[in-house]
Order: C-alpha cells, then sequence, then structure tokens
C-alpha cells in the first residue's frame, strides 16, 4: 500500500502502526522509512508519514506498549500522533493475526467507526495467515 502512488496523493495523514511482540521483530522498520521517504518525494503535498511502532511483551523506548485495542481505547494511539479518528474521513487498514484483528475491528466499531463496504465506511481488514 505505501508503494501506491494515490496513497501519498489522496491523504493527508498516513499512519502506520507497527505492532509486533518483541523488539526483535520490528523487521521492516528501516525498509518502510525508506519507502516513505522515496514516494513522498514523487508527489505534490505528499500525505505526512508517521510510523508508529508497538511492541507488546517487552518494553522499548520510543514505542508504544500494549496491544492495539488498548491503545485506542485508552486514546494512547490518538494522543501519540495527535490526531483523532474520525468516521467522516478516516479509513483502517488492519492487517496482522486473526484475534488482533478482530478484537481491533470490534474496538473500532464502538468507537463509531464501520466496516468498509462497496466503498463506504472506515474498517478494512486482512488476516495475514
Ligand atoms: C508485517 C507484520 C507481520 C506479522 N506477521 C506475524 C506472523 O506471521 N505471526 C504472528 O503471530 N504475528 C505476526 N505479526 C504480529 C501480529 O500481527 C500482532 O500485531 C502481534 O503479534 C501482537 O499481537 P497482539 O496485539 O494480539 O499482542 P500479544 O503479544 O499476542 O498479546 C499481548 C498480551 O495481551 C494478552 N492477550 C492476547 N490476546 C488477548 C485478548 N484477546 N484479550 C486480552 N489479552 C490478550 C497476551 O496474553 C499478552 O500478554 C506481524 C506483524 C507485522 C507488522
Amino acid at each position: 500500500m505505501l508503494q501506491d502512488l494515490p496513497t501519498w496523493q489522496n491523504y493527508e495523514r498516513i499512519i502506520l502502526a507497527y505492532s509486533v511482540r518483541t523488539q526483535s521483530e520490528l523487521a521492516y522498520a528501516e525498509r518502510i522509512e525508506e519507502i516513505a521517504e522515496q514516494f513522498s518525494e514523487l508527489v505534490d503535498n505528499p500525505a505526512k508519514f508517521t510510523f508508529v511502532p508497538i511492541v507488546t511483551r517487552e518494553s522499548m523506548d520510543g514505542a508504544l506498549n500494549a496491544r492495539l485495542p488498548k491503545l485506542l481505547t485508552e486514546g494512547e494511539l490518538e494522543k501519540r500522533v495527535g490526531l483523532k479518528l474520525d468516521p467522516d474521513s478516516s479509513h483502517v487498514m488492519l492487517c496482522g493475526n486473526p484475534q488482533m484483528v478482530e478484537d481491533t475491528k470490534e474496538t473500532l466499531k464502538e468507537m463509531g467507526l464501520t466496516m468498509n463496504r462497496r466503498g463506504e465506511g472506515n474498517i478494512a481488514v486482512e488476516n495475514y495467515w
């Protein structure tokens, strides 16, 4: 998705909340920053990109340290990026382990967001395996 030019043209902000269990699993962080730099140079007024590392089973400086549902419910993710999720303008793509995807989806629905159907709604999901 980050290597798709319209992503950079059609949004004001792109937030990548990248959740892993341990610090050693933050494998693609450098590559992601490279892609962000490269693609934001290709368009006028590119979306502002924010990478948020999340490590759930150990603490790490600079990373958030809880499961996504908790970070959303307690407002910690929104606080970190300085942006509120908005049913009128936010799009959320969830990808990862099925339980995390399911729990995060239900949390977002409780926050007023809806599943995307035929281009309407806020949430799209993909189970990673
Ligand atoms: C590019 C990418 C690829 C990935 N690939 C994989 C992969 O192949 N396999 C894989 O396993 N993960 C993968 N992940 C990570 C995965 O998607 C999760 O984000 C990560 O494992 C953290 O899961 P979690 O938030 O459920 O927290 P966990 O670390 O699973 O849980 C954190 C704590 O909460 C507890 N907990 C778990 N579930 C619940 C619940 N329902 N209610 C209350 N407490 C709970 C746990 O016991 C633990 O103490 C990938 C992530 C990325 C970014």
